[in-house]
């Protein structure tokens, strides 16, 4: 696997699959989530509106991935996964960590062989950015996986920075 850090938008990214770090309603927010669904167009809200009625009637649960079309972007399929909310009080290192690892499971099942994440939870979710780079490094150059091109992509130089002292 080789992992490499870009600088940048992820929606620009040539891929097959691109990480959106989206909130449990699958319905759309900001930050990335915002701008996936602004570049990849009604259709992936379309099949998350479908996932929502068939399979997560209850939201899809922190932790856990689901894929759908990337519509308009130069992507295959959005992989959408549920990052935690920041806690001080509260450890949830594990459930950051999975949302990297089942990312790579769907994208197994998909047989994607390219993927790139944006910093899951490390935007209005409140987690710190070198924390939030230490777990998802450690645990993509851990995780069992078929995909060989891993793509960090980071939307401004403290998070490449942050990135870059993980790797
Ligand atoms: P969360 O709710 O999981 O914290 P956010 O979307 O608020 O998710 O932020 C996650 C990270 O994604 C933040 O570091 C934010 O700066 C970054 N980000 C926002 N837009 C983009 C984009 N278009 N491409 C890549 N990263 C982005």
């Amino acid at each position: 696997m080789e992992i490499t850090l870009v600088l940048g938008d992820i929606t620009e990214e040539r891929v097959d699959a691109v990480v959106n770090a989206a909130n449990s309603s699958l319905l759309g927010g900001g930050g990335v989530d915002g701008a996936i669904h602004r570049r990849g167009g009604p259709e992936i809200l379309d099949e998350c509106r479908k996932l929502r009625a068939s399979h997560y009637g209850g939201g899809l649960p922190t932790g856990q991935a689901v894929a759908t079309t990337a519509g308009a972007l130069p992507a295959r399929w959005v992989i959408h996964t549920v990052g935690p909310v920041y806690s001080a009080t509260e450890d949830r290192g594990d459930r950051l960590a999975s949302c990297y690892r089942e990312s790579l499971r769907v994208a197994d099942e998909l047989g994607a062989a390219s993927i790139a994440f944006p910093a899951v939870s490390a935007g209005v979710y409140g987690w710190p950015m070198d924390d939030a780079a230490r777990i998802a490094v450690g645990t993509v150059r851990r995780a069992p996986t078929q995909v060989t091109d891993v793509r960090f992509v980071l939307f401004n130089r403290d998070a490449y920075a942050a990135f870059a002292r993980a790797l």
